[in-house]
């Protein structure tokens, strides 16, 4: 791709949340205890080069970590990111995000967008003020992708690192390397180098027009799901409190294929008899968790190749309305 001259520049909105890639610390070898302190718009000027790419319209949302992240701004940034991909002069939305919680929110953009425009999340592992900070090549990275044609109609995308990556699989994979966006099994959609944007791949699960999930403004907060991590010798008090706390879902973080430990089981067993879902992903962090017979006996719903985490994400959609569990498996198998 070439650069476009002023005339030809598309307009991308860039919707800056917050994140590391937003942080600046006291020494440039402190790469922990920073504080998120850049907005947007500084994020945009300590970039020139973006110059030759767009033209830029922006809006901070927030500025946060994003493990702070709950149901109110999260409702907020999908309805924005809508609300500027409707603009018939935006072209694409880029979104600064902090990497803790960033798949958590591509997922559910994936889900709630309604645009075939691209829309990008971004984040950085160092902070700004850092020896080689990630975050100033990340971006511009994402905005290269944004902006290419190629990325309409391919979902909500994250880039990191060089790649571009599908918000369906990308998932967190290491807490510090500036490499720490994995896709198991998946693989990257595409790759990033300057300017030049290349894509192998594109993803079939449904996404952003093709989901039947939508937010709208009337909605305040989602049905409560908790996710609970299984492991030897668990018990049955941390079901006992989710259902006590008004959970509608549970996500199980099982062990291997999806097994339902004792506790698990019982766990289950509680729950379904309460009218919540319950849902097996793993903690194993390759593979799926497939549907078995089992599964039928006892009322459960298998995550597929859903981490639990973005299991969570989808469930909390899906029970914007009553389901049964045939419906909500085939949800599981079709996003
Ligand atoms: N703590 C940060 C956050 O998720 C980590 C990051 O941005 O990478 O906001």
């Amino acid at each position: 791709m070439s650069n476009y001259s002023s005339e030809q520049r598309p307009v991308v909105a860039l919707i800056g949340t917050g994140g590391t890639i937003a942080s600046v610390a006291g020494v440039e070898t402190q790469l922990s205890d920073y504080t998120v302190s850049n907005d947007v718009g500084s994020l945009i000027q300590a970039v020139p080069a973006l110059q030759s790419l767009a033209v830029f319209e922006f809006e901070q949302v927030c500025n946060i970590e994003s493990h702070g992240i709950g149901d109110a701004l999260l409702l907020r940034i999908a309805h924005r990111v809508n609300a500027w991909l409707a603009l018939e002069h935006v072209s694409a939305v880029v979104i600064t995000h902090g990497t803790d919680t960033l798949e958590e929110t591509a997922y559910f953009l994936n889900l709630v967008v309604k645009s075939e425009k691209p829309v990008v999340l971004v984040g950085a592992m160092r902070p700004s003020s850092a020896l080689s900070a990630d975050g100033p090549l990340n971006l511009f990275h994402a905005v290269s992708a944004a902006v290419c044609r190629e990325s309409v109609g391919k979902g909500v995308l994250v880039v990191m690192n060089d790649r571009i990556i599908a918000a369906r699989h990308a998932t967190k994979g290491h807490t510090t390397n500036v490499d720490a966006f994995v896709v198991p099994e998946q693989g990257c959609l595409g790759v990033v180098s300057g300017l030049d944007v290349q894509y192998f791949n594109a993803p079939l699960r449904r996404h952003t027009t093709r989901s039947e999930f939508c937010v709208d403004h009337a909605l305040q907060s989602l049905p409560p799901v908790d996710i609970i991590y299984d492991y030897q010798g668990a018990g049955t008090h941390l079901y006992e409190a989710s259902l006590g706390a008004g959970a509608r879902g549970i996500v199980l973080a099982a062990t291997g294929n999806g097994s339902l430990s004792p506790a698990a089981l019982a766990g289950a067993t509680m729950a379904l008899g309460q009218g919540v879902a319950f849902v097996r992903a793993s903690r194993v962090w390759q593979g799926s968790v497939r549907p078995s017979q089992r599964d039928g006996q006892l009322g459960v719903v298998a995550a597929q190749s859903l981490n639990p985490q973005k299991a969570r994400v989808l469930l909390r959609l899906a029970l914007l309305e009553p389901r049964d569990r045939v419906s909500l498996q085939r949800l599981f198998d079709e996003y």
